[in-house]
């Protein structure tokens, strides 16, 4: 190896003795002989090392060593002094300036060859950490373009990543434009294919799909890859001409046609979501989820199907998930409380019973009734739960008034669909009773005509379970289910609550009027008692008092309230004549 040696020296003679004393054939000697032409000369001759006479006209060899040590470029070629002066102090100014070491003149051979070996030996390993940090650097950078090339193209495919298409949605975004769809499509079973075949047949079949989907894309028009068989389409720009679910059925009617795989054909189908670009203001994520979203919808729908996201849909879904949620949480906090509205004998205005009614005391929206949540636990199946939750309450407080000298009061408990057809109803009641020592013999259980029209047969085992028990059986919302009064004698049943819908309009409709008549009339023959709904004004109750019904409920005498505020209605007849309308809360 060649090294590059620059003599600065304005005595020429100088340099021939250097030039003698550093004959060898590893170093190249350059001489200039003053620091102007040194400064001249550096780019052409790119040094290795410089020997810099300390005294010269002009530049002086310790300003030349400042002014190369500051650029940048010649900052690391080490420099040696040549000086007579060997005083300390002038050792002290060279290394200041910046100078790598010296050498005093007149030059012994030992001290140069020895010091300039040195001093290339410093430079060549600086040249090597140098050489190896850019190989280093220049690796980095070729990593991250892969890497970078990883994230936005899917290696299996070819086809763009998902975030290179959540990226493209941006840009879509970002121009304010609304015209453009993301249709999000998910192979049905693909996990089938790989469970039966193996992941290379599973490879091979989803690069043959990716194939057939980019046959149906327009020249601006973007598919990618964006989960295992799940790919999503950017249609855009959208003109009004473009029938996006004809667009969709040609998809799925494209995947009619087996895909080749090496080795065999197979039939797959697939499902769509659709989601518009309808709302400038949404996300690139919201949008993907939106069409993600819809295919789930199109999934439940069946194999080879489309749907099309819909915002409000999407709403009263989320709605429901966070009732869900909700409610889940409000029967662990135990947010449910029980109200109780009085049932009155109408002759003697007297409280006879009670019917507990749930309410749920939520932490931000207060006290929610019961229309807002039932319907939900019904379907959740929670209401087994939360039923069980009002059955312990209500017959606690059974026992309480019982235990405070109100013998006779008895109370009612609603009984959902689902809790009627629950298989551990008896258990529960069982130990609800034997749990609070409630007398069963005043407890009452409210149904619905459906519920016992839909499992007829298991229902009369369950009242007659329950009879033996003494529990009394009540039909809720009579007349508005099934109205069969036929059926009735072939149940144990103790009550029949007229609905709250005849009563109200017993004196506008005169069919509802005969409705209430013929109810009662019914009762009697059956030996039932009779309670009737949803009493409001004085008009009704003279009415039902006429027609001799015998019990009462509603607002004219009471509303649903808390147990604290029954105790005191219980002492006092409720006659609404002298003491109108008792009661405001609920
Ligand atoms: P329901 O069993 O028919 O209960 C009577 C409903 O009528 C109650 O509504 C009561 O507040 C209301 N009401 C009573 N008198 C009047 C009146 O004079 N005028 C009017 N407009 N309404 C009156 P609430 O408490 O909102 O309960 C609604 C329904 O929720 C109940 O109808 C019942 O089907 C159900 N429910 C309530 N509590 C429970 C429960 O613990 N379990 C089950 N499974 N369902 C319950
Ligand atoms: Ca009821
Ligand atoms: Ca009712």
């Amino acid at each position: 190896m060649t090294f590059v040696l620059l003599i600065v020296d304005d005595e020429p003679d100088n340099f021939d003795v250097i030039e003698t004393l550093l004959d060898h054939e590893d170093y190249q000697l350059h001489y200039v002989e003053n620091g102007e032409k040194a400064l001249a000369m550096l780019p052409v001759l790119q040094p290795d090392l410089i020997l810099l006479d300390v005294m010269m006209p002009g530049i002086d060899g310790l300003a030349l060593c400042q002014r190369l040590k500051a650029m940048p470029q010649w900052q690391s070629v080490p420099i040696i002094m040549v000086t007579a002066l060997a005083s300390k102090e002038t050792l002290a100014q060279c290394l200041e300036a910046g100078a790598d070491d010296f050498v005093s003149k007149p030059v012994n051979r030992l001290e140069l060859t020895a010091r300039v070996r040195s001093m290339l030996r410093i430079r060549q390993q600086y040249q090597q950490l140098n050489n190896f940090n850019a190989q280093l650097e220049a690796k980095v950078v070729q990593r991250t373009a892969e890497l970078q090339d990883l994230l936005y193209q899917d290696s299996l495919t070819q086809l763009p990543s998902r975030i290179s298409l959540l990226e493209q949605v941006g840009a879509v975004l970002a121009d304010q434009r609304t015209d453009f769809a993301l249709v999000y499509l998910d192979c049905d079973q693909f996990k089938l294919v790989n469970g039966a075949f193996g992941y290379t047949v599973g490879n091979q079949l989803l690069r043959a799909i990716a194939e057939r989907l980019q046959q149906h894309l327009r020249p601006s028009d973007i598919l990618a890859r964006v989960g295992e068989d799940e790919f999503c389409f950017l249609l855009s720009p959208l003109t009004s001409h473009f029938d996006l679910e004809a667009w969709a059925i040609e998809v799925i009617q494209s995947f009619h046609d087996p895909f080749q795989t090496p080795h065999c054909e197979m039939f797959i189908t697939a499902c769509l979501g659709l989601a518009m670009g309808d709302s400038a203001t949404a996300s690139p994520e919201a949008l993907l989820q939106a069409a993600d979203t819809a295919m789930y919808r199109a999934k439940h729908q069946g194999k080879g199907c489309y749907h099309r996201f819909d915002p409000q849909l999407h709403e009263a879904t989320l709605r429901r998930l966070t009732l869900e949620n909700d409610l889940q949480r409000a029967l662990d906090q135990g947010e449910l409380v029980v109200y109780y509205q009085p049932i009155i004998c109408l002759a003697t205005q007297q409280v006879v019973g009670l019917e507990s009614l749930v309410r749920w005391q939520h932490p931000d929206r207060g006290l929610v009734p019961p229309g807002e949540f039932i319907p939900c636990l019904e379907e959740t199946g929670l209401v087994v739960r939360a039923g069980l939750i009002v059955l312990r309450q209500a017959c606690q407080q059974l026992r309480d008034w019982h235990q405070q000298g109100w013998a006779t009061l008895t109370v009612a408990v609603n009984l959902s669909v689902r809790q009627f057809a629950s298989p551990t109803l008896l258990a529960d009641i069982d130990q609800v009773l034997a749990e609070t020592g409630a007398n069963p013999a005043y407890l009452k259980l409210e149904i619905t005509e459906s519920a016992i029209m839909e499992n007829a047969e298991a229902a009369t085992v369950l009242m007659d379970a329950l009879r033996e028990r003494r529990i009394q059986i009540s039909i809720d919302d009579f007349g508005t289910g099934y109205s069969s009064l036929g059926y009735l004698h072939r149940f144990p049943l103790d009550v029949l609550k007229i609905d709250r819908s005849f009563v109200r309009d017993m004196h506008r409709s005169h069919r509802n009027y005969q409705v209430v008549e013929t109810i009662i009339t019914l009762s009697n023959q059956l030996g039932l008692a009779v309670v009737a709904e949803g009493i409001e004004t004085l008009d009704q109750l003279q009415a039902l008092q006429n027609l001799g019904c015998e019990l009462g409920q509603g607002f004219f005498f009471a509303k649903p309230v808390p147990a604290e505020a029954i105790t005191p209605l219980l002492h006092l007849p409720l006659n609404p004549v002298l003491q109108p309308a008792l009661g405001a809360q609920g």
